[in-house]
């Protein structure tokens, strides 16, 4: 491994380790018996249920701090048994924390609005109001304590073990991979994914057939999978009184409906401007449109020719980036480069994707990719040195204030791809071929989170609501995702280029934690368009407020903060529209250069002016 872990335990097999989880467990234990012996946060209450949320703010962070350390071995090297075993036995700690969280909403939400509000407000509380206020709202959609807790309990052979039933099943699903030349291949699905971004369009076409014939093969699976998560959730919605099964994910996403109702309608609105985006791509293709593999594809001639940007080349490009416009930024990235927080090489057994993780213990990051040398992978360590930086400026924020949205979170990765792209494309070291190919990727996740994003959004709308009625078929289940893929990407989707089985394959619809794991990108996606815009209007006296916002984000809503430091109404569909717009520069931009490049001595292009 390439990072350096030993701030967390001096080693795995070190009896700091074992000593440390066995006194969590009987701190979360300790906490348990004494829940159960008080009655709702009263005048009289009040004192020992403070002792109380002090006490799990300190079992949180140990939780994380543990937790983080498993994530990182286990991740670095997934075949490990010990590490593994490790893992699953700290899920066990998880969930018994997580019935602390019962009882502290069970003294939330009986107790009086003047016990509450004079409960938020003890000194030893203080810059915890966010957090116990969003604690009692959950707590309003609840269902007795008991109720809870035996739902939690059936959820690990329930709804918890469809989760494990999907992922285990897509970890052994394999493909045939059939080539141009007709030699076969079996492949594991974890692969086709990368050759579904090959530039090879007949490449990519063999791993979309090939993969959707073998996930015909376990549509039954799959769907009752899918359709016992939904059902579950359905279920629990209404015993817990909860209205709408968006409600909750807005919830999770820490904004409200008119927000979602608003972005989304900037969206639909303005469909023309990512259909471009493939538009192009399907013109350097020489085709009449694209089908649904081409989407992750690079435009033609760029992914090909690509140079391998060794690793000291990559953190040079992100670190001269940052630094130029945000230096605080670029020397933060400096830091974590010297400390070796970063787990970057490729080897045998690594996890797939990226993360970046932390301790609240010791308030540090660790980021973990695969860097396998191209500018997508220069964008990845960006991204999240993005999220590693909002952790740095929340150092000082006591643990409670730690638990931001995912729509926020999102926001400040993005913000970190942002002053990258632009810093390479100012950059007269970094090639014209470099140049394109960062600003083929931004644009191309401008279409990703415009189309692909939002469609996935409706596509499980529109499931959740036939699944009140009953279970969803098959047929229906790929009807359903055909239709909504036609609708979102129009005309510019070849008829018979959609993706039926996507449903199937989008590992995204089967995490039990969390529902609706889409929309919260697309908001942190153009959110952080619309605070880096604010940027380049008011130049670096932005930054602090910038800061601010990220320091605020487990803090308030995203609504609050958009109003204090942006000036703006989240609620308005104007905001959104505003940020959807500067992407057409960036479009532009690339339909020009891409348009000279495409002329018989335009190779290679001019030098463009930042
Ligand atoms: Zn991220």
């Amino acid at each position: 491994m390439n990072w350096d872990l030993t701030s967390y335990f001096s080693g795995f097999d070190s009896a700091d380790v074992a000593q440390f989880k066995a006194s969590l467990e009987s701190e979360i234990a300790g906490l348990q018996s004494r829940c159960a012996q008080i009655t709702p946060i009263g005048a009289d209450t009040a004192g020992s249920w403070e002792e109380i949320f002090l006490e799990v703010e300190v079992v949180w962070q140990r939780m994380s701090h543990l937790g983080s350390y498993l994530g990182c071995l286990t991740a670095a090297d997934s075949a490990n048994e010990a590490y593994k075993a490790a893992e699953a036995a700290f899920a066990t700690v998880s969930a018994e924390a997580e019935t602390l969280e019962v009882d502290l909403k069970r003294g939330l939400r009986e107790a009086s609005d003047a016990d509450f509000s004079a409960f938020a407000q003890r000194p030893a509380l203080a810059e915890c109001g966010h957090y116990l206020s969003r604690l009692r709202e959950e707590a309003q959609r609840t269902m007795s304590p008991e109720e809870e807790r035996l739902a939690a309990a059936l959820g690990v052979d329930g709804i918890n073990a469809w989760g494990r039933l999907y992922t285990t099943l897509s970890g052994k699903l394999e493909f045939d991979m059939v080539y141009a030349d007709g030699r076969r291949e079996k492949l594991p699905m974890a692969q086709r994914r990368s050759l579904m971004a090959n530039p090879d369009r007949a490449v990519r076409r063999a791993a979309f057939e090939g993969g959707n014939a073998a996930w015909a093969q376990v549509e039954d699976v799959a769907a009752a999978a899918i359709n016992a998560i939904a059902g579950t959730r359905l279920t629990l919605n209404e015993r817990r009184g909860v209205d709408h099964f968006l409600d909750v994910a807005i919830f999770q996403a820490s904004t409200t409906r008119r927000s979602l109702d608003a972005m989304f309608e900037a969206i639909f609105d303005s469909l023309e401007l990512p259909r471009r985006i493939l538009r192009l791509k399907a013109q350097a293709m020489k085709t009449s449109g694209v089908s649904w593999y081409d989407l992750e594809a690079p435009l033609p001639g760029l992914g090909d020719n690509e140079e391998v940007i060794d690793w000291p080349r990559a953190k040079e490009i992100v670190q001269t980036a940052f630094s130029r416009s945000y230096p605080r930024l670029g020397s933060f990235v400096q830091s974590v480069c010297d400390r070796n927080w970063i787990d970057w090489e490729p080897r045998a057994n690594k996890r797939p994707g990226a993360f970046c993780t932390g301790s609240l213990l010791t308030r540090e990051s660790r980021i973990f990719m695969t860097y396998n040398g191209t500018m997508g992978d220069v964008r990845t360590l960006a991204h999240e040195a993005g999220h590693a930086f909002h952790s740095y400026i929340l150092k000082d924020m006591r643990a409670y204030g730690h638990f931001y949205p995912m729509t926020l979170a999102e926001s400040a990765s993005t913000f970190g791809e942002m002053i990258l792209t632009e810093g390479i494309l100012a950059d007269a070291a970094v090639g014209a071929a470099d140049k394109l190919s960062a600003l083929d990727s931004a644009t191309a996740q401008g279409a990703v989170f415009l189309m692909d994003i939002p469609m996935r959004y409706e596509f499980e709308k529109a499931f959740h609501e036939e699944r009140s009625d009953g279970e969803v078929e098959v047929s229906r289940l790929e009807e359903l995702m055909t239709q909504t893929q036609r609708r979102i990407f129009g005309d510019v989707l070849d008829e018979g280029g959609e993706d039926p089985y996507f449903w199937a394959s989008k590992l995204h619809f089967y995490i039990t934690g969390v529902t609706f794991y889409n929309f919260p990108y697309t908001f942190g996606f153009l959110l952080s368009r619309g605070l880096f815009a604010e940027f380049k209007e008011r130049g670096s006296g932005f930054l602090p407020h910038y800061e601010e916002f990220l320091r605020l984000s487990g803090s308030a809503t995203s609504e609050q903060l958009a109003r204090r430091i942006l000036g703006c109404d989240l609620e308005s569909p104007e905001f959104w529209k505003s940020a959807i717009e500067t992407l057409r520069q960036p479009v532009e931009r690339l339909e020009t250069l891409l348009l000279h490049r495409l002329e018989p001595d335009g190779v290679g292009g001019d030098e463009e002016e930042g």
